[in-house]
């Protein structure tokens, strides 16, 4: 399949080109050239599936002739090792437990996808590839996890300095090898222009093969739809319309929904449910986009003012009618999330993370005074990932799984710079 550039559909590249650069020249971002529906034989049979297997499906569309079958085959099942369990919360809520990974959250299942890929359209250069990644918090770790101790590719990330829980900070510091976390002073927003930036520097390309893994890459966007077809494939009760809420930041995961939903899952809508840097559901009420000064939350991972993948829903779209038909917008406070962690615990002893307690504000809005409609709540990390908001949200200290516990006590190690390009460069070009 080719991918054309938002700014310029009759900009095409190829599937490698699409991945292995993840921006086009032209700042826009790369969109499959068409979507594939899926035959509605495919969503009937769909509990005759397992998650990778619906993620093979799914790819296979995407990824074939460029990658043999069986290469995506062995990235799928490689990639999706993990569960995501849908929890019946209460008659009309089921939570989607995406944090089943092993950076716990999300991102795990684009990250592991990608970097699978990424080695695989890689596995004949002798030039290094550099990554260079933007991370409000978990993008970095699970960015890092998937391409650890892979040959021929090394990552460097960069993050707010102080923005991120001191365990996410831990994700990104500590691995070593050929991971080098870049501790930013300002914001992530900066961390994303540093980066962009870098992506459109003829020096720094000479110097360096570069590619991205933000949410902009499509590799990323890809498997991410995987979720929503298995969230779909465990709903008990198939005919009662189903609505996705997403706790969004840079508008990645609900963007993979709009795919999933193109590709024939007989979703009824999205729910935009995000903090206080609420530039998308400002433009679905208002219908003009404005970019906002980027706000810190406690969903610090959705602290967004300027989300990338707006220029895909957009290109989706075409209108602002037609995407406010199909995605709703709500906002909140950090008060209203903390309040709806505690409630959420002491009738349901559920702990919800403040990012899934956003999405779960967003879907009970919506379906207040409503009958006959579910939703799917999109839990986006475990409770742990933001253990300081949690205990001092519900006044005590949820056990943290393996995977954290290993790096609670490992030696933290970054490189502090200042929030400019120049910096960036320069230190880029002196390694
Ligand atoms: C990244 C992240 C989000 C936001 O996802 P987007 O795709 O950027 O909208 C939400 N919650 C958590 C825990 C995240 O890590």
């Amino acid at each position: 399949m080719k991918f054309y550039s938002t700014n310029n559909i009759n900009n095409r590249v190829s599937l490698a080109e699409a991945i292995m650069k993840s921006l086009p020249e032209d700042n826009g971002l790369y969109m499959p050239e068409s979507v594939p529906v899926l035959p509605s034989s495919f969503f009937e049979n769909i509990q005759h599936y397992s998650f990778s297997e619906i993620g093979f499906e799914i790819a296979k569309h995407f990824l074939h002739p460029d990658l043999s079958l069986s290469e995506i085959k062995n990235i799928t099942d490689d990639a999706i090792n993990f569960p995501v369990p849908l929890v019946e919360l209460d008659e009309q809520t089921s939570i989607l437990e995406l944090f089943h990974g092993p950076t716990l959250a999300f991102k795990d299942v684009g990250a592991r996808f990608m970097s699978r890929t990424m080695a695989l359209l890689n596995k004949n250069q002798d030039k290094k590839l550099t990554i260079l990644v933007a991370t409000s918090g978990d993008t970095g770790s699970a960015v890092a996890n998937g391409f650890y101790d892979v040959d021929g590719i090394e990552v460097i990330i960069l993050y707010p300095s102080g923005k991120v829980s001191p365990l996410q900070e831990k994700q990104l510091t500590t691995l070593g090898k050929n991971i080098t976390a870049l501790e930013v002073n300002g914001t992530f927003d900066d961390c994303q222009r540093m980066v962009k930036q870098s992506f459109l520097d003829n020096e720094l390309n000479n110097y360096y093969r570069l590619s991205s893994a933000n949410s902009i890459n499509i590799a990323r966007l890809i498997p991410q739809s995987f979720y929503y077809v298995d969230a779909y494939r465990q709903l008990k009760d198939k005919s009662i319309p189903f609505y996705f809420s997403v706790p969004s930041g840079n508008f990645g995961n609900l963007t993979a929904g709009l795919i999933a939903k193109k590709m024939g899952l007989p979703v009824s809508g999205f729910i935009a449910s995000t903090n206080a840097n609420d530039t998308i559901p400002n433009y679905l009420k208002s219908g003009s986009y404005s970019a906002q000064e980027t706000v810190a939350t406690i969903s610090n991972a959705m602290d967004v003012g300027n989300p990338s993948n707006f220029a895909r829903m957009n290109d989706f779209y075409k209108s602002h009618l037609a995407m406010s038909e199909d995605i709703i917008g709500y906002k909140y406070s950090d008060e209203q999330t903390r309040k709806m962690m505690v409630d959420v615990y002491q009738h349901k002893k559920y702990i919800l993370d403040p990012h899934g307690a956003v999405g779960l504000l967003g879907w009970k809005e919506f379906s207040e005074g409503k009958n006959n409609i579910q939703g799917i709540v999109l839990e986006t990390a475990h409770p742990t990932k933001f253990i300081d908001v949690v205990t001092d949200t519900l006044h005590f200290t949820p056990e943290l799984p393996e995977a954290l516990k290993k790096i609670e006590h490992a030696q933290k190690v970054s490189v502090l710079m200042e929030n400019d390009f120049v910096t960036l460069k320069e230190y880029l070009l002196s390694r």
